[in-house]
C-alpha cells in the first residue's frame, strides 16, 4: 500500500470513529491548527481529528498505530516550543471537544476533568466551590489541562503553589497502541510503583494521550495586596522579596519587568507608563497574609530606602498593574517586524541579574539589528528572553548564543515551555547522555513505533 492509501484508509477508519464531521480536512478549517500561537511554528497536517470521549480517543490511537499515522496532540495550541502542531503531515488530534469539568470534590480538595477543559474554566469551577486552582497563567482563556499537565506549565502563582506537577493527583491516558492507563486515586498517600501522572507530567505528548486529570485544589489566599515597583538592578527585586518574606508576608507572585518591556506595553495597550520617571527594572508583587498586609507591604518598601525608585500599590486583584506583566506576550508579539524567538530559561537564583545583563550586553554587541524584551517569574529564577525582529538567518545563531550563556551560568535551557521542536536540537546542553538515553528508553518502551509527536523533544 502506498502512502497515500495508507491515509485514505486511515482517515475513512477515522471518520467512522468520530463521525465525519470530526475530521477535518478543508484547509480553511486545518489551518489554525498547523500554526502555533507564535506563527513561529508551522507545518501540514493529513487532518485534525477531534474525539469526543476516552474511547474514541483510544479507537484513534490505535487506528493510527495500525495505518502507521504518526499523531500530534494538541490542546489549547499556546505553546511557545512548537510542540503542538504538525511538521510534516501528521494527524492533529485535538483534545478540545474534552471540555467537561465532572467533578469538584470540595472535601478532597479535588477537580475531575476532561483535558480539554481550559485553565480559566477550572478556576471558574474551584471558586464556585470556594476554592481556588493553584496554577494561573496568562494563556489561561486557551490553555487546557492536558496541555499545562503534558508541558509542566509553571506560571505566575508556581512561587505560591508548585508548578503543575505539584498539582497532579490521577491521570486517565491512552497509550499509542490504544490501552488505556488509568492512574486515579484520591489519596494524598499512594506509593505502589513508578510515578506514571508524574512521568506523564512534561511528557510533551510523546507518552500517552491524556484524557482526563485529576487535580488538587487549593484554599485561596486571603486578600493581597499588589505593589508595582521600580528599581535599578535585578538583585534589588530579591532583596526586596526576601523583606517582605522575613516580615511574614506571603508571596503569591513575583514577576520581573524591563523598562523595555513596560514601554513596549505601555504604548500597545494606550495605558500610561507606570511611573513619570521611567526605571531600568520593575517588580511585580503580590502578597497575602494575616493582619493589615498593606501597611506591611508599605513597611518593607519603606524601609527599603533609596532601592525602591517608585512604587505603586492597590489591593488584589489590581488587574491594571498585572495587565503591565500579563500583556508582554502580546504587546512583544504586536511590535516585532518577525516572529518572536521566545527563549525560556531559569538560572541559579543568586546569578539571575548578573546573567540579564551579560545576555543584554552580549546580545548587542554581537546582534544589534535585533531587541531584547525580558520578563519573567523572578523569584523561580525563570527568565523569559524574547528576541524581537531577528532575521530568519540568524535565529539559530541567536538561539545558540543565548543558550551558551545559560549553559555558563548552570542553568536550563527550558524552565517552564518544554523543548518541544524549538529546543530538541539543543537538549544535551541541559541533560546528560545517560539521562537522554533513559528517557529515550521510556518513550520506545511506551511508544516503540514512535508515533507520537515524533518531532518533539529529540
Ligand atoms: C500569553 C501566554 C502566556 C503564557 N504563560 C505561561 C506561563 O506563565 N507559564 C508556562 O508554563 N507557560 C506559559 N505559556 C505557554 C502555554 O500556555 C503552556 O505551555 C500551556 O501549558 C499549553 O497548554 P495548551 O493546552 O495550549 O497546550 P498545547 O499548546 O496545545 O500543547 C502543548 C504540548 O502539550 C501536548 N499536549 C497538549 N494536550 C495534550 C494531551 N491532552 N495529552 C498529551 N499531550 C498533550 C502537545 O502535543 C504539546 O507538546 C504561555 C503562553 C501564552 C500564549
Amino acid at each position: 500500500m502506498t502512502t497515500a492509501q495508507r491515509h485514505t484508509a486511515a482517515l475513512a477508519a477515522l471518520a467512522d470513529i468520530v463521525g465525519p464531521a470530526h475530521v477535518l480536512t478543508d484547509p480553511d478549517l486545518v489551518a489554525g491548527y498547523e500554526t502555533d500561537w507564535t506563527g513561529r511554528w508551522h507545518g501540514h497536517a493529513a487532518a485534525v481529528v477531534r474525539p469526543g470521549s476516552t474511547s474514541e480517543v483510544a479507537a484513534v490511537l490505535a487506528a493510527c498505530t495500525r495505518h502507521r499515522l504518526p499523531v500530534v496532540p494538541q490542546g489549547g495550541n499556546t505553546g511557545l516550543v512548537g510542540g503542538s502542531v504538525p511538521m510534516d503531515g501528521e494527524l492533529v488530534l485535538s483534545l478540545r471537544r474534552l471540555s467537561e469539568v465532572t467533578e469538584v470534590d470540595p472535601v478532597a480538595r479535588t477537580l475531575a476533568a476532561g483535558a480539554g477543559v481550559t485553565v480559566a474554566q477550572a478556576q471558574r469551577a474551584a471558586r464556585d466551590h470556594g476554592l481556588d486552582f493553584g496554577i494561573d497563567l496568562a494563556s489561561r482563556d486557551t490553555a487546557t489541562l492536558g496541555g499545562i499537565v503534558s508541558t509542566n506549565a509553571g506560571g505566575v502563582r508556581m512561587i505560591r503553589y508548585g508548578n503543575t506537577r505539584a498539582q497532579v493527583l490521577g491521570v486517565e491516558a491512552v497509550l499509542a497502541d490504544g490501552r488505556v492507563l488509568t492512574r486515579w486515586k484520591q489519596l494524598t498517600k499512594d506509593n505502589v510503583g513508578y510515578d506514571l501522572p508524574g512521568l506523564l507530567t512534561g511528557a510533551e505528548g510523546t507518552l500517552a494521550v491524556l484524557t482526563k486529570v485529576l487535580m488538587k485544589l487549593v484554599i485561596p489566599g486571603d486578600a493581597t495586596q499588589v505593589a508595582l515597583v521600580g528599581i535599578d538592578r535585578v538583585d534589588d527585586a530579591l532583596t526586596l522579596l526576601g523583606a517582605a518574606s522575613r516580615t511574614g508576608l506571603v508571596l503569591e507572585a513575583a514577576e520581573l519587568m524591563t523598562a523595555a518591556g513596560v514601554d513596549l506595553v505601555a504604548r500597545h495597550t494606550a495605558t500610561g507608563r507606570p511611573f513619570t520617571h521611567a526605571a531600568p527594572f520593575y517588580l511585580l508583587v503580590e502578597v497575602s497574609g494575616p493582619g493589615d498586609i498593606e501597611s506591611r507591604l508599605l513597611g518593607v518598601l519603606d524601609d527599603a530606602g533609596s532601592l525602591v525608585l517608585d512604587a505603586t500599590i492597590a489591593s488584589g486583584p489590581a488587574d491594571k498593574l498585572w495587565r503591565y506583566r500579563e500583556a508582554h506576550t502580546e504587546a512583544v508579539a504586536a511590535s516585532s517586524r518577525t516572529p518572536v524567538v521566545k527563549l525560556d530559561l531559569s538560572t541559579p537564583h543568586r546569578s539571575i541579574g548578573r546573567f540579564i545583563d551579560d545576555l543584554t550586553a552580549g546580545l548587542s554587541d554581537r546582534f544589534p539589528q535585533l531587541r531584547v524584551i525580558c520578563f519573567g517569574h523572578v523569584a523561580d529564577g525563570n527568565v523569559h528572553v524574547n528576541l524581537l525582529d531577528v532575521p530568519a538567518a540568524s535565529q539559530e545563531r541567536v538561539t545558540e548564543f543565548v543558550f551558551d550563556l545559560v549553559t555558563r551560568y548552570d542553568g536550563s535551557i527550558s524552565a517552564e515551555h518544554g523543548i518541544g521542536r524549538a529546543k530538541a536540537r539543543w537538549i544535551e546542553l541541559s541533560r546528560s547522555p545517560v539521562d537522554i538515553d533513559v528517557m529515550r528508553d521510556i518513550r520506545t518502551a511506551l511508544d516503540p513505533a514512535g508515533l507520537l509527536n515524533p518531532h518533539v523533544l529529540f
